[in-house]
């Protein structure tokens, strides 16, 4: 599996752009103000971007969704559960202070004709709610094999959880998602976050203050 990921002033969210080494198919994951580096890593890797997945709707995680999809031409992926938040990405930008541009429309719920593939790999989508109502984390690997990378959004950070005070989001219910979803896989399971470095299930496992 080929990850590229790049982060930009002011919200430094990861976005992700994962791909097929032997086919060369891929996926971006969470398009933000970045979206232009990442395309440019999808160019220079020439990637074959086959979707836009979305871990979830809160605007630093899909401000670049409309380039993306302007230059991709591909589906946009979403938890219908956070549809409010892409619907009202306008108004979460003025609640920040930030004029943000409204977002095509969603073409696919994931509740619909999962998992996803793309070259050799798969794409589990595994519902995280508690950050917001329609996160999810997305577990990729190849089909051949159990071993999976997950891309969790904002549900879990190296040493950290996401924030629960947004609109939808729950404390107790990010607690459950994390100890029942995410630390259901190995410990040397590879974690990449929606903001910061990677980390593993090991490490949060053992060294989270939120989780221990
Ligand atoms: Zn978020």
């Amino acid at each position: 599996m080929r990850v590229r990921t790049t982060a930009v002033a002011p919200f430094f969210k990861n976005g992700y752009v994962v791909s097929c080494e032997s086919t060369g198919e891929g996926v971006l994951i969470d398009p933000g103000d970045e979206v232009k580096a990442l395309l440019d890593f999808a160019r220079a890797d020439r990637v074959d971007v086959r979707a836009i997945l979305l871990t979830h709707a809160h605007m630093d995680h899909i401000t670049g969704v409309g380039h993306a999809k302007a230059v991709l031409h591909v589906p946009i992926w979403l938890d219908r559960a956070d549809l409010f938040l892409y619907e009202d990405v306008v108004e979460q930008g003025k609640m920040f202070g930030f004029e943000v541009d409204p977002q095509p429309p969603v073409d696919n719920f994931y509740d619909h004709a999962m998992p996803f593939r793309f070259g050799n790999y798969v794409v589990d989508v595994l519902p995280t709610p508690g950050h917001c109502p329609g996160g999810v984390c997305l577990a990729i690997g190849t089909i051949a094999s159990p071993a999976r990378e997950l891309f969790v959004g904002d549900t879990l950070f190296a040493g950290s959880i996401g924030r629960t005070d947004l609109p939808g989001g729950d404390y107790e219910t990010l607690i459950r998602s994390i100890r029942d979803v995410l630390f259901a896989f190995p410990d040397d399971t590879i974690v990449h976050a929606g903001h910061g470095p990677d980390t593993t299930i090991g490490d949060e496992r053992r060294t989270n203050p939120f989780l221990t």
